[in-house]
């Protein structure tokens, strides 16, 4: 039998209803007597990291979770980590910065119901995520949910309300659970050696999400709070030229004292292709600024709050985020 962490967080799993709203209160003890069956599945000890809805998940939160990981790293054959949905991708995201080339499974998993109500998902999901964590082929940051295993730099919460919460954004699901069995898609080869862990984040990254007309004032008004901004833009990407007001003006302004600026698109598939267009080929030739392409924006602020503290050279920070991490950049060739 394989011996398996469960860190728990909070989010709906760990969620009674109270006079205003659904709050987490129950601890990683608690949420595990509701699944019995998984003393015959493998040895699991828990521990209680925080109690949280996720929508109150930080980078510092994140810090916590793989410094966890990482003091327990050698003592467990695997990890399971309780969540609260709503910034699930997120975390998922960053904890694959974090913690790199770990032949380990690290999963993540909640559920859209209380586990105490009648229709809950959140047995089957932890179930789940045991059997992924227990899994001899899979390694690396994974998010389990709804039967699904998903890269964790790929991950997105795409409904607010149905238990298949989870896509994974333009690349393949790395395995089917189903009724206690793994079927497995995608069969990778484990990493050597130790995985690599970082300790440091820089949060102060800003999105903003384009909108027809916006004024570029506001990319000044950013620019001391932020070392960091992702654009969403529309379509394969591009930036507004207005009669006497131009995006690429303010741009510049950033790049200027070497803060980057990444553009992505706010349509939900396929990534940014910034030279297809002028009002998007002007902008890609700048210093500065760089292109999500099939990254996602979870994974763009992730990496970039990973890359900062690394180094605030623009090129290296360019040569960086263009290096493929867990699956994050991909590539047609
Ligand atoms: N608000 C909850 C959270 O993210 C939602 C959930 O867990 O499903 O913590």
């Amino acid at each position: 039998m394989k011996n398996i962490l469960l860190i728990a967080t909070g989010g709906t799993i760990a969620s009674r209803p109270t006079v205003s709203g659904l709050a987490p209160q129950l601890c990683a003890e608690d949420i595990l007597q509701c699944v019995p069956e998984l003393e015959s599945l493998c040895r699991i000890d828990t521990l209680q990291l925080m109690n949280i809805d996720s929508t109150n998940m930080s980078p510092d939160c994140w810090l916590r979770i793989a410094a966890c990981v990482s003091a327990h790293y050698d003592q467990y054959d695997g990890f399971v980590i309780t969540h609260g949905t709503d910034t699930m991708a997120y975390t998922a995201s960053a904890l694959s910065y974090l913690i790199q080339r770990s032949a380990k499974p690290i999963v993540l998993t909640g559920s859209q119901k209380s586990i105490y109500s009648q229709d809950t998902d959140a047995r089957r999901n932890l179930y789940d995520a045991f059997l992924a964590a227990q899994d001899d082929a899979l390694h690396g940051v994974l998010l389990v949910f709804d039967g699904r295993v998903i890269t964790g730099t790929r991950a997105r919460k795409t409904r607010t309300k149905s238990l298949n919460a989870f896509s994974s954004i333009d690349y393949p699901d790395i395995a089917l659970l189903r009724e206690g069995r793994i079927l497995h898609y995608i069969r990778e080869e484990k990493p050597d050696g130790a995985p690599q862990f970082y300790t440091e984040l820089n949060p102060r990254v800003f999105v903003l999400r384009l909108i027809p007309g916006m004024n570029p004032g506001v990319l000044y008004s950013l620019l001391d709070s932020f070392d960091a901004l992702v654009i969403e833009s529309f379509g394969v990407g591009g930036l507004p030229c207005y009669e006497s007001e131009d995006f690429l003006a303010a741009v510049a302004a950033w790049a200027r004292i070497g803060k980057p600026i990444v553009i992505t698109t706010q349509v939900p598939h396929e990534g940014s292709d910034m030279t297809v267009y002028q009002v998007g080929a002007r902008a890609a030739g700048m210093p500065g600024v760089l292109q999500a392409h099939t990254m996602t924006v979870e994974s763009v602020v992730a990496k970039l709050m990973w890359i900062l503290p690394q180094t605030r050279d623009l090129s290296r920070i360019t040569s960086l985020f263009y290096t493929p991490v867990a699956h994050d950049l991909l590539r047609f060739i």
